[in-house]
């Protein structure tokens, strides 16, 4: 059995412990057969009569019942399939207790493959309490897993160690672990099988909390300690004369928010520590300005910049922005997969020279050959789009060795157009400083939203026509780049196809033009300045198009099969609209299958444009997947928290844990030790790869 048990991943007494159930069965009372009811699962009380093998005619097998009773009346228990084992206990007087789904067959009530209780066993484990269901892993079924469990409670539960400390329990009057541990497998009485399933009682919130304080304890810590290393300072009155240098070439006025934020970042700047900033900011907040300005106060002060993006479209836009904007101030280059030879070698001279430069580039940055002699400055953008360990590697980068020995750090600026839901921002990037750029700029009408049926494609063709004869573009997203054959996918359209239907037969008279990943940079480029001059009415495409695409006189926009994608995917989608002076409009199409919850769900993009209130919205049904990549979600250590329902959980075991830091850093009061000791044991272990820089 500890061989079973050991090759389903459970080696330890302790992880048996920590394998909670995936739900429970109300057994607390026992039904009497004469009650019994069609479909019912049951608990029976019950005494055999006999036992007979009925034979199943040409399939050469027997079923085997066991005729059973009670004060009330009779039953038959039935196995179809058998070990001769079961046969011989079921002896005529035997008792037993027998729990399934009840059959009335010709008035007869019957239970097909019942779980058994003897008599003479110790049936605490199995009846007359809610009992737990686990998963059924391969040969282990939850009444041998009950068993197991109530043993090894009886046996280990007094060596499970608490790491809470008692202050914190008592605080909040939460039970001990080992109460907790116990009751998940078997509840207390009085405990209802609805605040189970909910995860609703001090038990579950015991373990819930416990794991939200460990976290933010590690992830604050972290953040102290980075304020603890060396990064170059960079003056404030220089970084603001600078920047209000840069400032004076762009054609608009920064908003408020973005004033502000650039102020932070400023301030972050002059500190000796390192930066670790995220920006958030709705598509079109004007992010890149806020960045260019960061870069300019550095390299005003004779150091380099980086900044990553995740496409080669959007680096190269990001590049001819700067140089169009600040080409006379400040010194930039390019860098992606088309960059050619001699041009590497030309910018991989400047960089190790030391010249103070912006250097924009797609992961080509982070390359081994591509050496820095002074990055100070890290800027990442639409950084959800990088994983942790490309992050890592430019801020690696940027490492240096000063004179003195000491180890030198750039500061890093991440920047995402997707906001970043609470609860996420609390615990995966709880160790970076948060500037939102809340405000629009200016002069924008909000796109307007409305969600169509698959069946309403001649609508959303006529009012494509409407902005197209009024000399306005047009986008049309899609899943799929190909048809394809895949189970799941046969119905769903793709760019190409449609591409080509959509310029024979809907819009012979524009010019349609197809844009996907799939294609070559140069090709994409290509595509991209037609649309761009307006030569390309109507712009086919996939996602590639979510970011950095600048068309402002594109406006509108229809998505195929919208249910497909995330709240927050499409709101970036329908921020390549409503760029321009123009009102825009965006049409989401729902398949004719797509489910009421789908539906509700793509409402909310028709009623809002805030995209942090979509982020919630998106968390909610998709979980923290759709943020993080899965990943990055999936490395997580939540077992028993979830941040949608645990939010309150959540915000108090951050307090908590922010108390704690500031009254025990090192955790050496006598009452923290056991918390500390679980740190020494595993802490980093545990937490390390969630480091979000
Ligand atoms: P995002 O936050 O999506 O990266 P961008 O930085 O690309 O946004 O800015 C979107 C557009 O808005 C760009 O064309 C930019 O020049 C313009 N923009 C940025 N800030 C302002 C502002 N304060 N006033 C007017 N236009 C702005
Ligand atoms: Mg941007």
């Amino acid at each position: 059995m500890g061989a079973l048990f050991q090759s389903r991943g459970l080696g330890t007494v302790r992880d048996l412990l920590f394998f909670f159930p995936r739900a429970y069965e109300d057994r607390t009372q026992l039904a009497r057969i004469s009650d019994l009811q069609e479909g019912q699962v049951a608990t029976v009380a019950l005494k055999v009569v006999g036992t007979n093998r009925i034979p199943l005619r040409g399939l050469g097998r027997t079923i085997l019942e066991a005729r059973c009773m009670d004060e009330s009346g009779t039953l038959s228990l039935k196995w179809f399939r058998f070990n001769p084992g079961i046969e011989k206990s079921l002896t005529p007087g035997a008792s037993l207790t027998a729990t399934g789904k009840v059959k009335i067959y010709r008035g007869k009530a019957e239970i097909a493959h019942p779980e058994i209780t003897w008599k003479n066993e110790n049936a605490s484990a199995q009846i007359g309490r809610i009992v737990p269901i686990y998963v059924e892993l391969e040969g282990i079924s939850s009444r041998v897993f009950r068993k197991a469990l109530w043993s090894a409670l009886e046996k280990y539960e007094s060596l499970l160690k608490e790491d809470l400390p008692s202050s914190l329990l008592a605080k909040h009057r939460l039970p001990g672990l080992r109460d907790a541990v116990r009751a998940l497998h078997f509840p207390p009485e009085g405990i209802s099988i609805e605040a189970m399933k909910e995860f609703r009682t001090p038990y579950h919130e015991r373990l819930i909390y416990e794991e939200f304080v460990k976290f933010e304890f590690m992830i604050l810590r972290r953040r102290l300690h980075l304020k603890r290393e060396n990064a170059p300072s960079f003056a404030e009155p220089s970084s603001q004369a600078a920047a209000a240098d840069l400032e004076s070439a762009l054609p608009f006025k920064l908003t408020g928010d973005q004033r502000k934020t650039t102020a932070e970042i400023l301030s972050d700047l002059s500190v000796p520590h390192p930066m670790n900033r995220l920006v958030q900011g709705d598509v079109g907040s004007g992010k890149t300005a806020v960045a260019f300005l960061a870069a300019g106060a550095v390299i005003a002060q004779g150091m380099q910049s980086a900044l990553m993006a995740p496409t080669e479209i959007l680096a190269e836009q990001h590049y001819r922005n700067a140089v169009k904007l600040f080409g006379t101030k400040l010194s930039v280059y390019l860098l992606t997969g088309s960059t050619s030879t001699s041009e590497r070698e030309k910018i991989a001279g400047r960089l190790e020279s030391g010249q103070p430069l912006l250097l924009i580039g797609t992961h080509a940055i982070l390359e081994e050959p591509v050496v820095f002699k002074s990055l100070a400055l890290v800027i990442i953008d639409e950084q959800h789009r990088f994983g942790v360990d490309q992050r890592r590697t430019l801020r690696m980068k940027g490492r240096r060795l000063a004179r003195s020995g000491e180890e030198i750090l750039p500061h890093t600026l991440v920047m995402t157009a997707t906001p970043i839901p609470r609860t996420l921002a609390l615990t995966v990037y709880g160790d970076l400083s948060i500037s939102a750029l809340r405000e629009m700029p200016p002069g924008r009408t909000p796109v307007k939203t409305l969600l169509f049926r698959s069946n309403e494609e001649t609508r959303a063709h006529s009012l494509i026509r409407e902005q197209i004869t009024a000399g306005r573009q047009a986008y049309f997203v899609f899943p799929l780049v190909n048809d394809s054959e895949a189970e799941g996918f046969t119905d769903i359209k793709s760019a190409a196809s449609e591409a080509e239907r959509l310029q024979t037969e809907v819009f012979p008279d524009f010019k349609v033009g197809l844009l996907h990943g799939q294609m070559s940079s140069d090709e994409k480029q290509e595509v991209m300045q037609r649309f761009k001059s307006g030569e390309i009415q109507i712009l086919v495409s996939t996602t590639v198009i979510e970011v950095g695409v600048d068309v402002p006189n594109a406006t509108i926009m229809a998505v195929a099969h919208s249910e497909r994608f995330g709240l927050s995917q499409l709101h970036q989608l329908r921020g390549r609209v409503g760029r321009g002076q123009h009102a825009s409009l965006c049409i989401l199409f729902t398949s004719s299958r797509c489910s009421n919850e789908s539906l509700a769900r793509l409402e909310i993009l028709s009623q809002t444009t805030d995209g942090f209130r979509i982020a919630e919205a998106d968390l909610e049904y998709r979980g923290p997947g759709e943020f993080l990549g899965v990943r990055q979600a999936g490395g997580l250590p939540f077992k028993m928290a979830n941040l949608v329902r645990d939010q309150r959980l959540l915000l108090i075991a951050r307090d908590d844990a922010i108390t704690l830091l500031r009254e025990d850093p090192s955790l050496e009061r006598s009452e923290n030790w056991s918390l500390r000791q679980f740190f020494d044991r595993e802490g980093s272990i545990q937490f390390e790869r969630l480091k979000t820089s």
